[in-house]
């Protein structure tokens, strides 16, 4: 009898714990206050996600935490960030005793609260719960290179460098050391690696020490579909798993969505507000080490609005099951590189399409089986529902599940 050998190993990370004890979290680990170029007051920032879900925020300013002492100017001028007026509805809204105005030389200035401040009145045990954070805001050559920078104990400055991949390797090795010298689970992402065509998909493959990117990103100028002559995300994704899997030896790339919001006050088209995109993280518990270390094993999905209710995955199967809202129909797509022969002999396996549709469904639970000749599988489930406030007009509303790396291939030698 002929046996198909298969040497699945799931690394540590493929989708799959089954600890039935812990729960999904929704978190953004994306978004931006006053303390840098966002407009919002921080508080209004952590009451938005706070009433809409969220279990877990990071308030990620450009090179700059949310601590000591900082005033803003109050100006009624058209582009204002804070006007009186806004002013007001803080105080309407969050007490007087919370909203600290002064003059200095005839200007009006608001104290900007801190994360100290803010975790007193947001944070609540298992429900709501800050990570501290920063968009490490760096470049080179004009070509911007932005690395969140999570659970950080203090501010990390950008590094610099000598290219692009230079400088992001030194970002996230800045906060895997400071995760060492602090002696707590910190966590790097490359934030949107097309904002000013700054980080190629070369560049995302190479990536050591991290494996964390945006593969979708709520601000307007991120360029998540890529254009006519640059990749979007979603095949830079396959494009570098691709790549570290087969060539670099290096470990899966995971995907996260954020919001990356600026715009708190205004919800026309154009703007980057909040709510586009986030991830669900299964953890046994609501602390930063408890969803750190999950997103470490990538136990976490992305989405833009589709919700699931469980991933599984063993040595055969990767099965998705989606919480369906009436109404709306679900496309899981399932992507992924196979292995295909050695034509040239040389012994390392020839590639097929990289990215390939390995199989679509419709169905709820989605199953796919594997052949066990992928470099490894991946999913998307693609909603019927148009996007509510896309980044980009006919966005359907999505979930992104992590890739799964199988090991080994389908062998055709005889089994005792
Ligand atoms: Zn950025
Ligand atoms: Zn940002």
């Amino acid at each position: 009898m002929r046996i198909m050998i298969l040497t699945l190993a799931l690394l540590a990370g493929a989708p799959g714990c089954d600890n039935d004890a812990d729960q999904w979290w929704k978190g953004n680990t994306h978004t931006h206050t006053l303390w840098s170029d966002g407009d919002a007051a921080p508080e209004l920032a952590a009451a938005w996600y706070r009433d809409n879900g969220y279990h877990f925020l990071v308030l990620s300013d450009h090179n700059i935490l949310s601590r000591d002492e900082k005033w803003f100017p109050i100006l009624d001028l058209p582009r204002s960030r804070l006007t009186s007026e806004r002013v007001d509805d803080l105080i309407a809204r969050f007490g007087e005793e919370r909203v600290e105005t002064r003059e200095v030389e005839g200007k009006r200035e608001m104290r900007l609260r801190t994360l100290e401040e803010l975790r007193e009145d947001f944070e609540q045990p298992g429900a709501f719960l800050f990570i501290e954070g920063e968009e490490i805001t760096d470049q080179f050559n004009r070509l911007p290179v932005h690395i969140n920078g999570l659970n950080l104990a203090e501010l990390i400055k950008p590094q610099g460098g000598e290219s692009v991949v230079d400088v992001m390797q030194r970002n996230l090795d800045a906060v895997i050391a400071h995760g060492h010298a602090h002696d707590r689970t910190t966590l790097a992402h490359v934030n949107h690696p097309n904002f000013g065509w700054g980080v190629s998909v070369e560049d995302i493959a190479r990536l050591r020490g991290e494996q964390f990117f945006e593969i979708y990103n709520g601000h307007r100028s991120v360029r998540n579909h890529g254009d006519a002559d640059h990749a979007g995300t979603e095949e830079m994704w396959d494009l570098a798993l691709t790549k570290r899997l087969t060539e670099l030896d290096l470990g899966p790339l995971y995907g996260l969505a954020t919001d990356d919001a600026h715009n708190y006050h205004e919800v026309p088209e154009g703007h980057s507000n909040p709510g586009r995109g986030w991830i669900m993280v299964r953890a046994e518990s609501l602390d930063a080490e408890a969803i750190l270390n999950a997103m470490h094993r990538g136990d976490f999905y992305a989405s833009s609005g589709v919700v699931l209710d469980a991933i599984k995955s063993d040595d055969h199967h990767l099965t998705i099951h989606i919480r369906a809202e009436p109404d709306v129909a679900y496309t899981t797509r399932f992507l992924g590189t196979r292995r295909v022969g050695d034509a040239d002999g040389d012994g390392q396996p020839d590639l097929g399409i990289v990215g390939e549709i390995l199989d679509e469904t419709m169905a709820n639970p989605a199953t796919y089986t594997f052949a066990g000749d992928e470099v490894y599988v991946r999913a998307v489930i693609i909603s019927s529902k148009v996007h509510p406030n896309p980044f980009a007009k006919g966005d359907r509303e999505m979930a992104w599940v992590q890739p799964v790396v199988i090991h080994g291939q389908a062998g055709d030698s005889t089994s005792p």
